[in-house]
């Protein structure tokens, strides 16, 4: 076996996720046409391959303790170059993952490197979240939205939770520094028909988690007039009078 699949594997191990071979030649055959892709469009900074094995494989794939159905419609905000819904991808193969970007370029990147890799359980969906939260076509449509380094919680939740079923669940991966942005998000997140249901660890990587996931519970619908315009999102502050 290639020794990168091996580690892949073996630090898969240590932390608790369970990858099989040909999940992990995937992984790694991924970020081999990944990191080529990325000589000429900027998809990631992570170029070192122990690097990328942590920060974007692995760290993608601790989201998987949460998703505790496999048959699940999967919805990835600003996946970039692919994070976190190509690993999961991989990893769920009854799961049918959407990923989502305001940049389409990226995208057919992305898209065309799956297409080569035979990942056919992911389509890609280009527009903002924002917008998309509006259409019927994708408003209350997803179990599972996730989303890593796109903007603060409380953006966020207003991009994410109108795009939740009602049941489903928003898992947010945030720094350390969490506490902050959880707190200004509370209030927020209620008003857009979300519960937090807990705060879980993710990566452990010399003694230090590299994010936490901020598992986010859709227990009633988002009220109509959310998600705002972008002007509005980025501009105004949340309107919290209840
Ligand atoms: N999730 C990836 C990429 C993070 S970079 C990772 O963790 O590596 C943030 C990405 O979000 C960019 O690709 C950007 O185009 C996208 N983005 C930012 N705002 C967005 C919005 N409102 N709707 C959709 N995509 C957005």
């Amino acid at each position: 076996m290639n020794k990168r699949i091996e580690k892949l594997i073996y630090l898969g191990k240590l932390a608790e996720i369970v990858i099989n071979e040909t999940q992990a030649e995937k992984l790694i055959a991924y970020m081999d046409l990944l990191l080529e892709r990325n000589k000429h469009i900027n998809l990631t900074r992570i170029v070192d391959e122990d690097e990328f094995i942590k920060l974007h494989l692995l760290d993608s794939l601790t989201l998987l303790k949460l998703i505790k159905n496999p048959q699940t419609k999967i919805l990835d905000v600003g996946t970039g170059g692919g994070f976190p819904g190509i690993p999961l991808a991989i990893m769920l193969e009854e799961a049918d993952v959407t990923l989502m970007d305001s940049t389409k370029k990226k995208l057919s990147v992305v898209q065309s490197i799956a297409s080569e890799l035979g990942i056919s359980n992911i389509k890609t969906l280009h527009g903002r979240a924002e917008e998309l939260g509006q259409d019927h076509q994708h408003r209350e449509k997803y179990d599972v939205v996730t989303s890593r380094a796109v903007a603060n919680l409380t953006l966020l939740s207003e991009y994410c939770l109108p795009l939740t079923k009602v049941g489903g669940q928003f898992l947010s991966m945030k720094g350390r520094d969490y506490q902050e942005e959880l707190n200004a998000a509370q209030i927020p997140i209620d008003v857009l028909g979300g519960k937090i249901a807990a705060i879980e660890k993710g990566l452990l990587l010399q003694s230090e988690y590299v994010h936490v996931i901020i598992n986010v519970k859709k227990i009633k619908p988002t009220p109509n007039n959310f998600p705002r315009i972008h002007g509005k999102i980025k501009k105004d502050a949340f309107p919290i009078s209840k």
